[in-house]
This record gives C-alpha cells, sequence and structure tokens, in this order.
C-alpha cells in the first residue's frame, strides 16, 4: 500500500467534550488584553490622563509613568498566570516575531522576585541580525530595537502549559530606521489624518481632531488534514502544491460556496473564534469559499493599526487551533492549482474622532458634497498611484493568483456602481439637473441625492471596489501583513485630500460660493480621474485590451512591480509624508525582491526532491509492472502459443513507451532546472528575479504537466503523494 494511502486510515476528527451550554462572548470578550478600562483600573489618575494624552497628541509620558503602566501591566498579567512577557514585533519577513523574557529577578543567592520595569516595557533590544534590513543595518550596529506601541493594547497568549505576556511594539534600527511593518503604518495614520482634518475644517468641522483609516480584513485560507500535509514536501517546504494532478470535481459545481460547514471545521472555527474573542478580535463571519476545503474568516472593522495587529494574531491563532483539530491551515495565495486562491479583501475606509465615517454618504446636501469630495480624492490617489498599490502586494505567492481568472487582475481599476458612476459622470458634464428613477441632481441648488446604498451592487471583479461606506481592496494575498497595504493606500490618499483641498481653498478664494468651489473640484477631479473607473467583468479579456489603451499599468511580474517602489516620484511622495524615507522604502524593495528569489529557489529545490525522490522511482516501478506484463504475455505467447490480439498488445507497448517519455522529459527538465539554477548562483536578486520568472517558473510549470499526467496513469499502489481529490475531498 503506498504511505498515501495508509494515511487515509488515520484520518479522522478529535474527539471533543460537547459543552452543553457554551459561554455568552460578552462575558469574556477582551478578557485576555490589558485594554484601556484594565489599564484604568490598575493605575493612578494622573498617569492614565498623561497616558491619554499620550495617545491623542503624542505628548510622551515620563518614565516614573512608564514604571507604574508596566508594574501595573505585570501585576495584571501575574494574577492571570503568565511567567514570561515578549516584546511582540513585525519584521520584514511577514510574520509575527517574539522573544520571551521570564519575569523573574534575582534578589538573593536562589531567590527571585517576579519584576518589569518601565525601561523593558518601553524599549526592548533583540538581537536583530538575522532578521531583513535591506542593507539598512551595517552588521556593526546590528541591533534593532522594539518600541512599545501604546496604542495596540498587550495581550496574553494562552498554552496548555503556561501564558506570555505579549507587547506590541514597534522594531526600529539604531539611527530610528522602521525595521517593521507597523511603523510605516502609524507614520502614514499621522499623515492620513493631518490631510484630512485639513480638508475637514474647509466643511467646517473645527472640532474634529484627529482622522484615522478604518480596516476589516476578510480572511481566506484552507484546511487539509495532517496526516496529507505530512506526506507532502512541497506543502511542508513552500506551503504549496508544486505538482498534482486536478481533482475530477474541483469547484464547478459551485457547491461548496456558502455551503454548510462540516462538523470538523466547524469545531475548529468555534475555537479559533473562543480564542480570538478572548484577545478582544472582535470575529464577525465565517463562512465556506467557492474552492473545496476553502474557508473564510472576517471582523468586525477597527482602526487600522489595530485591524492589523488582530489579522496577525488571526493567522496565528488559525494555524495553531487547526494543528489541535489534526488540520493544517494553509495561508498560501495558492495552494492548489485549477481551483481558486485565497485573498485577503482589504476594507478600508476613513473615520474621524467625533464617529463619522468619511466615506459615508451624507444625510444632509453639505454633507453629500463632502463625501464626493473625499471619494475623488480616493479615485485620484488611485488613478494617480496604481503602480504603488500593485508593488504593496507583489509577492511570489501573490504572483499565481492575481489575474488568474478568481482574483482581480494586476491592472488596478476602481468600481464604484452604476448610481455613483453617473453622479460623478453628470457632475463632471456641469449638468445643472438631472432626473433619473434612483437620483435626483440639482446643482443650482446644490441638492445631490440621497444614496442608496445597496446601489453599490457588488462587483466581485474589480480590485478596488466602493461597497457602500468604505472601499475593497481584493488584491492582497491571504498571507500577507495588511500593513504595508493600508500604509500605501492611507499616504496616497492623505496625498489626494491635500490636492483637493488645496483646490478648493483656491476656488473659494477667487470669489465663489463655497458649495460651487467644491463642485467645481469635484466635477475637475472625476473628469482626470476617468480612466481609473471600470464597471465591467474585470476578468474579460477585452479588458486587457481596454485597459491597455487607457494606459494603465498591467504588471504580471512581481519583482517588475516591485520597482514602483523605487521610482524617483514614488520615493518622493513617501518621504513627503514622512511614511517611508528613502532609505526604508529602497531597503523594502531589496528585501522583497530577495524573498521573491528565495521562495522560487525554495520552490525549484523542493521540486527536484520531489521529482527524484518520489515521483521518479513511482514511474519506474510502474514501468517495471509494465515491462513484466508484457514480458509476461509475450512469453506465453511463445511458450505457451496463446493468442493476445496484436493491437491489445501493441497498445501495452504504447502505454510502456509512453510512461517511459514521461519520466525522461521529466527527469530532463528537472536537469534543466537545477542548471538554471547553478547558472543563476552568482547574479544579483534582481537578475535572478527576472530569469526565474522568465525561465524558471515556465520549467517547473512543464516539468508539473508531465508529473501530473504521469500520476493520473501510475498505479494508485505505487503513487506516494496525497493527491488533490483526497486532500480536497476526504472528511
Ligand atoms: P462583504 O464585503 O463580504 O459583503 P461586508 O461588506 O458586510 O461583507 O463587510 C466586509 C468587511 O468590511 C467586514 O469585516 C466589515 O467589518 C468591514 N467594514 C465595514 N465597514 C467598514 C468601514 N467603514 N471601514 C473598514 N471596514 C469596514
Ligand atoms: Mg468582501
Amino acid at each position: 500500500m503506498a504511505v498515501r494511502q495508509e494515511a487515509l486510515f488515520k484520518i479522522k476528527s478529535v474527539q471533543l467534550n460537547k459543552i452543553d451550554l457554551p459561554k455568552k462572548v460578552s462575558t469574556y470578550f477582551g478578557e485576555n488584553t490589558f485594554s484601556i478600562e484594565t489599564m484604568q483600573k490598575h493605575i493612578s489618575k494622573e498617569t492614565f490622563e498623561a497616558f491619554k494624552i499620550w495617545m491623542s497628541e503624542g505628548k510622551t509620558i515620563t518614565l516614573t509613568q512608564a514604571n507604574e503602566i508596566a508594574n501595573a501591566m505585570k501585576e495584571w498579567a501575574i494574577s492571570k498566570g503568565a511567567t514570561y512577557y515578549t516584546h511582540w514585533f513585525q519584521p520584514m519577513t511577514g510574520l509575527t516575531a517574539e522573544k520571551h523574557d521570564s519575569f523573574i529577578s534575582i534578589t538573593g543567592p536562589g531567590k527571585v522576585i517576579e519584576k518589569f520595569s518601565g525601561n523593558k516595557l518601553i524599549q526592548g533590544e533583540p538581537d536583530a541580525s538575522s532578521f531583513p534590513s535591506g542593507g539598512i543595518r551595517a552588521t556593526f550596529e546590528a541591533r534593532g530595537y522594539t518600541a512599545w506601541d501604546p496604542s495596540s493594547p498587550a495581550f496574553i497568549i494562552e498554552s496548555a502549559l503556561g501564558k506570555t505576556l505579549c507587547i506590541p511594539t514597534i522594531f526600529i534600527s539604531y539611527h530610528g530606521e522602521a525595521l517593521d511593518a507597523k511603523l510605516p503604518l502609524l507614520r502614514s495614520d499621522e499623515a492620513l489624518s493631518k490631510a484630512a482634518v485639513g480638508l475637514l475644517k474647509l466643511f467646517g468641522h473645527k472640532d474634529v481632531k484627529k482622522v484615522f483609516s478604518t480596516c476589516g480584513p476578510e480572511q481566506e485560507y484552507f484546511l487539509i488534514d495532517k496526516y496529507y500535509y505530512n506526506l507532502r514536501q512541497d506543502l511542508l517546504m513552500a506551503g504549496r502544491t508544486l505538482v498534482g494532478a486536478a481533482s475530477p470535481k474541483g469547484q464547478q459545481l459551485e457547491d461548496q460556496y456558502f455551503g454548510t460547514i462540516k462538523e470538523r471545521v466547524l469545531n475548529f472555527m468555534f475555537e479559533v473564534a473562543e480564542e480570538a474573542y478572548k484577545l478582544g478580535i472582535p470575529l464577525m463571519t465565517r463562512h465556506n469559499e467557492v474552492a473545496p476545503h476553502q474557508y473564510e474568516f472576517a471582523p468586525i472593522f477597527e482602526e487600522s493599526n489595530i485591524a492589523a495587529d488582530h489579522n496577525q494574531l488571526m493567522m496565528d491563532l488559525m494555524k495553531k487551533v487547526a494543528l489541535r483539530h489534526n488540520l493544517v491551515c494553509l495561508l498560501h495565495e495558492k495552494p492548489f492549482a485549477g481551483i481558486n486562491g485565497s485573498g485577503k479583501h482589504l476594507n478600508w475606509s476613513l473615520a474621524d474622532n467625533l464617529g463619522s465615517n468619511l466615506l459615508n454618504p451624507g444625510q444632509t446636501p453639505e454633507g453629500n458634497l463632502q463625501f464626493l469630495a473625499v471619494l475623488v480624492a480616493v479615485l485620484r490617489a488611485v488613478y494617480l498611484h496604481a503602480d504603488i498599490i500593485r508593488a504593496g502586494v507583489a509577492l511570489a505567492g501573490n504572483e499565481h493568483r492575481l489575474g488568474a481568472n478568481e482574483a482581480p487582475p494586476a491592472i488596478i481599476s476602481v468600481y464604484l456602481g452604476e448610481q455613483l458612476s453617473k453622479i460623478l459622470d453628470t457632475i463632471a458634464k456641469g449638468a445643472k439637473k438631472e432626473i433619473s428613477k434612483h437620483y435626483v441632481i440639482d446643482l443650482g441648488l446644490a441638492r445631490l441625492p440621497q444614496f442608496d446604498k445597496d446601489m453599490t451592487d457588488r462587483n466581485r471583479t474589480s480590485p478596488f471596489a466602493f461597497t457602500g461606506a468604505k472601499f475593497e481592496f481584493r488584491a492582497v494575498g491571504s498571507s500577507q501583513n495588511i500593513s504595508t497595504s493600508i500604509a500605501i493606500i492611507n499616504t496616497i490618499v492623505a496625498e489626494s485630500l491635500d490636492y483637493v483641498a488645496e483646490k478648493i481653498k483656491k476656488a473659494n478664494g477667487s470669489g465663489k460660493d463655497f458649495n460651487e468651489a467644491v463642485l467645481q473640484v469635484i466635477a475637475q477631479v472625476a473628469k482626470e480621474t476617468q480612466d481609473i473607473r471600470f464597471e465591467g467583468n474585470n476578468y474579460a479579456q477585452n479588458w486587457l485590451e481596454e485597459a491597455k489603451k487607457r494606459g494603465l499599468p498591467n504588471v504580471a511580474s512581481t519583482c517588475e512591480a516591485l520597482k514602483a517602489f523605487v521610482k524617483k516620484e514614488n520615493i518622493a511622495l513617501f518621504e513627503k509624508y514622512k511614511v517611508f524615507s528613502k532609505n526604508e522604502i529602497v531597503a523594502r524593495y531589496h528585501i522583497w525582491v530577495h524573498m521573491y528569489t528565495l521562495v522560487l529557489e525554495i520552490e525549484a529545490n523542493t521540486l527536484n526532491e520531489m521529482v527524484n525522490a518520489s515521483v521518479i522511482p513511482s514511474g519506474f516501478e510502474y514501468a517495471k509492472l509494465l515491462e513484466d506484463n508484457l514480458g509476461g504475455l509475450i512469453n506465453l505467447t511463445k511458450n505457451a502459443k496463446l493468442k493476445f490480439s496484436n493491437e491489445a498488445l501493441k497498445d501495452q507497448g504504447e502505454h510502456l513507451s509512453e510512461v517511459i517519455s514521461k519520466i525522461y522529459y521529466v527527469r530532463r527538465n528537472t536537469k534543466e532546472m537545477i542548471k538554471l539554477l547553478k547558472k543563476c548562483a552568482g547574479l544579483s536578486a534582481e537578475e535572478k528575479g527576472k530569469l526565474y520568472f522568465e525561465g524558471l517558473k515556465p520549467l517547473m510549470e512543464h516539468i508539473r504537466k508531465h508529473v501530473d499526467d504521469l500520476e493520473c496513469v501510475i498505479s494508485d499502489e505505487h503513487w506516494d503523494l496525497p493527491k488533490y481529490r483526497e486532500m480536497l475531498f476526504i472528511k
């Protein structure tokens, strides 16, 4: 029996004790977080006030106050059973990192106490020399520093035998340059706030102090049985299958999307939710996705900074909890060929400190004007900076997904829905009055329609769609840290909000009535950005042609797309808004290009091993079976004078020859692949990236094609790699 068939007998759900009365979420939501309310209970009034001012105005607290908070945090954590603490940060690997220290401090021979000082709360010094820095850190100053991000509450992570206090931090170099995904996000929120507050002032909102981005990421993922996972080198090493014939049944019956959730998976979901709620993550939605064994979790939206931390935590939780259920959670963008990949829809909007959503159509004519001004600013941002948006989702995994007829293409365009589009078109035309079934625009009176939210009917193929009171950016990869995309969107929108505000001021200053001035700017920007709007099917071939005519970028290759980060004008934009320094953005470019080449090397070397250690030996065993059989028949013809039809013998001969040829093709292309890797060994990451995209990937696809052909004929007994139909359908 093939090992993969043996695995079949081990597959089963874990035994769970039935809960008669599940706990009410409201009774334990956030119990493992040192929330602002918890903090308030544990520290003095003065320190709490100082902390609040730090949060709202950036005036830092004193070391004595930090000590008080550290102590309170420690007492709280210890009272909940924590024995270790860690600064929790997000280096540019895309993952989270932690280095744990115990709370103990020696007080005398053989004596310890639990201690945690303000110094240790505020700053940590993990030996950071092994984190990617893209050249920011020279080896002589290899240390990186973690610094407390008080805007994201500390939390406790539980494992079976203990608890750890995790303190969200940013990660910076000796010179204060961002080495992580988080600091740029925080900076971008500041830039966005400044620009948006400026615009709101024009509209008379003198009381708005702060604007921040909000985000709700919809996380897609696959689950497969652990036994199968462990038998696939490719899943273990690369997170995706490098070979594997299509299952006869895939997603064509569309019977999975929103289907009944299998009990085994549902149990996993319940446990994830419980863990998430304890950490204050407001999980909301869970459902089956389009592909077999593909699912989604979505939270209620939060301030971006918190949403980003929560999404990182969610990804960790999902992987951890899956293992408890003998499942493995795959977050790769394309674990299986031929069926949908996984993304992360980033729902994004802006909110002010008084609780208004700036992308919520207003209740009054003035409110609507303001809404439209913000809306055209977003349009302009995407129109001018589609290249940076694309660069933010450029990674090896996502390269398989974007444009693969399931995810938005690499062309970035915006969908507004019929009603909003018509309104913008009407304003752009300068028409004064238009009445239709759905809306009334009367610009003479500066009267605009009450927008009907349901009219932003969903175009699921658009990469950047307005869906009610938010935009939904759908090109983010499922494994990505969302901070980068949020930082990019915040920055480019900040720039356009400034632009719109300036234009309004100018028009208003030249004597025009304010509302007229705003309308004029809306009309102008709507006209200028016309080309970024697309309401049709983004998967259709004619969109590619149309987009080309419009001059919209369509970059398939990751490394090409990443180049947007080092374009002069883009560096200048990031520097102007203080989100990335030139050094920081160039470093990221180098890290991400390098990462791309590393991922492809891991994949190619894994494929090489799989082919040589598994596929070809299976092929030989099967060929031997065919040889023996055919030889036996010929023997019987000769020695026992048995008669077989010539066609039957010929057919077996042909089959044998086919199998031998396939094995040959696989071996030949694999050798080519290794040769290519060797040839590239001395090249720069940029050169490698290009050759890998143009040469290595097609070779790998070629190998895969022949391997998959073999999989479909080689006897089940001799095929050890779990098949798609098993991984995706066995319950
Ligand atoms: P779908 O897009 O799947 O139909 P919804 O539109 O209801 O689902 O919401 C998807 C996600 O968008 C949820 O995580 C939700 O919290 C988030 N969302 C809703 N409003 C906002 C907002 N103003 N800012 C950011 N995210 C939001
Ligand atoms: Mg959605």
